[in-house]
């Protein structure tokens, strides 16, 4: 059995978000994340810095919109970690990502120490089959192309004009890759955070759990599984996207509310990250690749059964 994971302050266990900022705009989710602030969880919310060229993806508001950019810094400035969700809501080349992460730092302070790739930015970083190594990844094509989704994304492939590896390795530090079903993120994927020689342009990957959608997010932290999570001493990161949900929903208040009453540690994602890594190890998963090619297929059957994105 792996060794259990000191939390600072005789802490029982640890819980975050990472909200990739599809759909949020400021009216909507800002009084999501008061709820947050007042009960004091620290979180980490994802950005665009740049407003899409074109068509939009999802939608959503970013730093170019006046009144989103002042409610995002003073996020930052209440403790909450910004983190990177590509430079727009579309595919962007290689320079839109050199300016978007540019504007980033001008506007923010700092590179984002996160990056999560956006569902549809060709540029995403090892995505589609690139997230898996065989056999996994050819699972995962085949089940791509059933399901029709995108397979080529191409920003880690050095000789397209989508290139931007080389970006995500000296100004990022934490990508996501695998989502579960298990709240105890820790336990579901015991290597993370994890270096991975054969995809050098992501420094560290990490894993998430499933709560994308309100029902989703409800579910996860039901008491039982909270109650699970701290005997177990683990950590919940959990992966949603609070532009999907109702902006006055007193569901979400009272499960916020519960959380916070727990004997927890809600800091934001990057910093869990740090302590996790400086407590159970910065693996090299090229020392360790039997393991995650075993956590790689486990994630391509439970994706079969009940997909988490
Ligand atoms: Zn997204």
């Amino acid at each position: 059995m792996p060794s259990r994971i000191e939390w600072p302050d005789g802490k029982q266990f640890a819980f975050t978000i990472t909200d990739d900022t599809d759909q949020s705009t400021l009216l909507k989710t800002k009084p999501l994340y008061d709820v947050l602030r007042n009960h004091g969880l620290r979180t980490t919310k994802t950005v665009w810095p740049l407003r899409a060229a074109g068509k939009c993806i999802t939608g959503g508001e970013t730093l170019e919109d006046s009144g989103y950019l002042e409610w995002v810094r003073d996020l930052q400035k209440s403790g909450f970690e910004i983190a990177l969700h590509g430079v727009a809501d579309e595919t962007s080349s290689r320079e839109r990502v050199s300016a978007g992460l540019d504007r980033y730092r001008e506007l923010l302070g700092n590179d984002p120490r996160m990056h999560i790739n956006h569902v549809g930015q060709k540029e995403g970083m090892y995505w589609g089959p690139a997230r898996l190594h065989a056999p996994a990844s050819w699972c995962y094509d085949a089940y791509l192309r059933y399901r029709g989704g995108i397979r080529e994304y191409e920003g880690h492939v050095e000789t397209s004009p989508l290139f931007w590896g080389d970006l995500c390795l000296s100004r990022t530090r934490y990508t996501r890759n695998l989502v579960w079903h298990d709240i105890n993120t820790t336990k579901a994927d015991p290597l993370f955070p994890y270096h991975d020689p054969s995809r050098p342009y992501v420094n560290y990957w990490f894993s998430a759990t499933y709560g994308s959608g309100i029902r989703n997010f409800l579910r996860l932290v039901e008491q039982q599984n909270l109650d699970r999570l701290a005997r177990e001493g683990g950590a919940c990161i959990v992966y949603t996207h609070l532009g999907t949900f109702p902006t006055a929903a007193p569901e979400f208040s009272q499960a916020i509310a519960r959380i916070a009453r727990m004997n927890g540690w809600f800091v934001p994602a990057s910093t869990l990250l740090d302590h996790i890594g400086r407590s159970r190890g910065w693996t090299n998963v090229g020392k360790r690749r039997r393991e995650l090619l075993a956590l790689e297929l486990k994630w391509m059957l439970q994706q079969v059964k009940s997909p988490t994105g």
